[in-house]
């Protein structure tokens, strides 16, 4: 009952251990699945390596930014090399090539992307299509149609995620950053730079890094803090040294933002040298934009320089620039600009003309934060002319719009980046160490479980080893109780049976005698000492005799106080039977208390071989009448059969 219930706990363990065991070892942490119906599409470089693992309009495109000409040139030579029709994507490449070859020439650029366009109806080029439409964003971007730049952005982003268009990630967040930041919702511009950030972690390469970190600083600019501002911009020019591809405007961009930042910052060498630094980009090829911010970005410096003289003379070069009539927001300020030279010339009629032009250019495009900045320049010019009245009216009312439309968001957005930054690390960490804490426990689990089948397996092999020992024992035993005489501890007549038949300590080629030894008188040393003492003397009596047979000899106990040996013949045999006698006799036998004098009879057969033994009973039977002869003849002594 108890071992049955044993060996059913035991089992039952035993099949929940295995069961925890697979299921720790088989477990693997799983991947937060995203299932989403559609494949990602390939990027158009990656399409353009599936053709061709060094596909030579790759490079000719990269070279488009640099040197337009000598790619146009190359283009060509591909196009007249080539053996079969372009494959679409190619197609698409070799417009890309010529529309950053034609950057000054808009009615080229339109045809080329009305071109494109058809591209990505015929062949139904849904990215393509959503590229076109974030180009398409990011020209109201320039033109300063905030509005209808952000909805045709807002619409592309949703497009492009949902064709997993990952590649035009970056360009659809910058265009959305830098639409909110023109059009004063710096929340959501920054929302969409940081998602940028984020997405460029997988597009090292990508010059988005660097505009995404030049945008950042914008914001900076714009909520006046000015030392995190540089910092960002410093990080973007950084970024952008160690790009190769980068356009070389982005770099000129980062670094006229710095030294409008340096300039507030009071630092007004770092600023004129960012400056000398960063019109190195630009030449006369560069698109008519980046000259205007040039011109922009000069006057501003000679102005923060207290060079009201010079800073008028590029102010209308600004306000005349080639194109300024499409970048109206840039029109806007260089006419501010303008006025502020006036303003400092002392020309104070004049820089109020000045600024009524600025202040309708803005309003035109509806820039709040410039509009603002005009009309406190306004204030300040009335001022200087004496109009207080007015100047207080016009400040008071801007200065209040300032201060509560604009600041209220621009303050919070230092602390809202620095916390959205801080929360996405924290998850980031939490989520790391969860993972591993997870990891260190399956582990942990794991060798515990080891340690479980260890000890069970070394369980088991100490229970086999314990069981294998007892059953040894238990045969040992059931051995010595049926070829073994319990008392005396000699064989018996199983064993000198089995002995015959095969030998183990006998020797089968020798010749013995049967040899039978009686203790004499022996009831009367247990009538007179008791049964304990007749006992003892038989023990001691066995002892003695043992001690005097060779190795390959045997004693048994034939019955009662009777012993049968197998003594080998020889020559000798009768002085070994003697001696025996005098084993027993010479001294007395110590049982407890008694001393007790003990003789023994001997009586021997002839000799025999271990066959001879076997098969005839002639050679117990003389034995015995030997026995019975010594008796006869008085006890203590040995009888020979040729004494018969
Ligand atoms: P003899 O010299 O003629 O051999 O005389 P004896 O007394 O030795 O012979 P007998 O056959 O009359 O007596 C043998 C006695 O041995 C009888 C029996 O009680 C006793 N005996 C037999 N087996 C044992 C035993 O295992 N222990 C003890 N204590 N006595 C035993
Ligand atoms: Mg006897
Ligand atoms: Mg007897």
């Amino acid at each position: 009952m108890f071992k049955k219930a044993t060996t059913a706990l035991l089992l039952m363990s035993l099949s929940l251990l295995t069961v925890v065991t697979l299921e720790t070892f088989l477990f693997r942490p799983q991947k937060l699945s995203t299932t989403e119906a559609t494949a990602p599409v390939l990027a158009p470089e990656k399409q353009l390596l599936a053709i061709d693992a060094e596909h030579p309009l790759l490079a000719i495109h990269q070279l488009a930014a640099r040197s337009p000409e000598e790619a146009l040139v190359r283009l060509e030579q591909w196009r007249a090399g080539l053996t079969r029709p372009p494959e679409v994507i190619e197609q698409i490449f070799s417009l890309w090539v010529r529309r950053l070859a034609a950057k000054n020439e808009p009615s080229v650029l339109d045809s080329i992307d009305s071109e494109l366009n058809k591209i990505a109806k015929v062949h139904r080029l849904s990215w393509l299509l959503a590229k076109l439409d974030i180009e398409s964003a990011y020209k109201d971007f320039r033109r300063g149609s905030y509005p209808e730049g952000i909805t045709k952005i807002m619409d592309a982003i949703k497009f492009v995620e949902h064709i997993r268009a990952d590649f035009l990630l970056l360009e659809a967040y910058n265009t959305a950053g830098a639409l909110y930041n023109s059009d004063n919702q710096l929340k959501l511009s920054q929302k969409y730079f940081i998602k940028g950030v984020e997405v460029g972690r997988k597009y090292p390469e990508s010059e988005y890094n660097v505009r995404f970190n030049n945008n950042l600083g914008l914001l900076y600019v714009h909520s006046e803090q000015w030392e995190r501002a540089i910092e960002y911009l410093v990080r973007a020019e950084i970024l952008g040294e160690t790009l190769e591809s980068i356009e070389p405007e982005t770099k000129f961009i980062v670094l006229m933002n710095q030294s409008f930042v340096y300039n507030k910052l009071g630092k007004v060498n770092e600023s004129r040298e960012a400056f000398a630094k960063g019109i190195r980009y630009i030449d006369e090829h560069t698109p008519a934009l980046y000259r205007i911010i040039r011109l922009k970005s000069e006057t501003r410096l000679l102005l923060l320089e207290g060079q009201p003289d010079k800073a008028l003379g590029v102010a209308i070069a600004c306000m005349n620039a080639e194109a300024i009539d499409k970048y109206p927001r840039q029109l806007g300020i260089c006419q501010m600009e303008h006025a502020m030279a006036l303003k400092d010339l002392g020309r104070l009629n004049e820089a109020r003309e000045a600024i009524e032009t600025s202040i309708a250019s803005f309003t035109e495009i509806d820039h709040k934060r410039w509009l603002i900045r005009s009309h406190l320049l306004k204030a300040n010019i009335l001022e200087k002319q004496g109009e207080h009245e007015q100047a207080l009216q016009v400040y008071q009312t801007y200065h209040e719009k300032e201060r509560n439309q604009i600041l209220s968001e621009i303050q919070n957005l230092g602390t809202a980046f620095e916390i959205q930054e801080l929360e996405r690390e924290r998850d980031l960490l939490d989520l790391q160490n969860e993972l591993k804490e997870f990891e260190q426990g399956l582990t942990e689990q794991r060798v515990r479980l080891l340690y479980i089948w260890l000890g069970f397996a070394l369980l088991v092999a100490v229970w086999l080893v314990a069981r294998w020992v007892a059953e040894r024992k238990r045969n040992q035993y059931l051995h010595d109780l049926s070829f073994n005489d319990p008392l005396t501890a000699v064989g018996n007549r199983r064993f000198y049976q089995r002995e015959l038949e095969t030998p183990v300590v006998l020797d089968p080629k020798a010749i013995y005698r049967v040899t039978l030894v009686d203790i004499d008188r022996f009831k009367l040393i247990n009538d007179n000492f008791g049964h304990e003492v007749g006992d003892g003397v038989l023990k001691e009596v066995a002892a003695r005799i043992k001690s005097e047979l060779q190795d390959h000899e045997v004693i048994v106990r034939w019955g009662g106080e009777e012993f049968l040996l197998a003594v080998s013949d020889g020559a000798d045999y009768c002085e070994r039977a003697q001696s025996l006698i005098a084993a027993v006799n010479k001294k007395p036998i110590v049982v407890g208390d008694h001393q007790l004098e003990v003789t023994i009879s001997i009586g021997a057969s002839e000799p025999y071989t271990l066959e001879g033994l076997r098969v005839s009973k002639r050679a117990f039977s003389i034995a015995d009448e030997c026995l019975y002869q010594a008796k006869e003849r008085g006890r203590n002594q040995l009888v020979m059969p040729e004494e018969l």
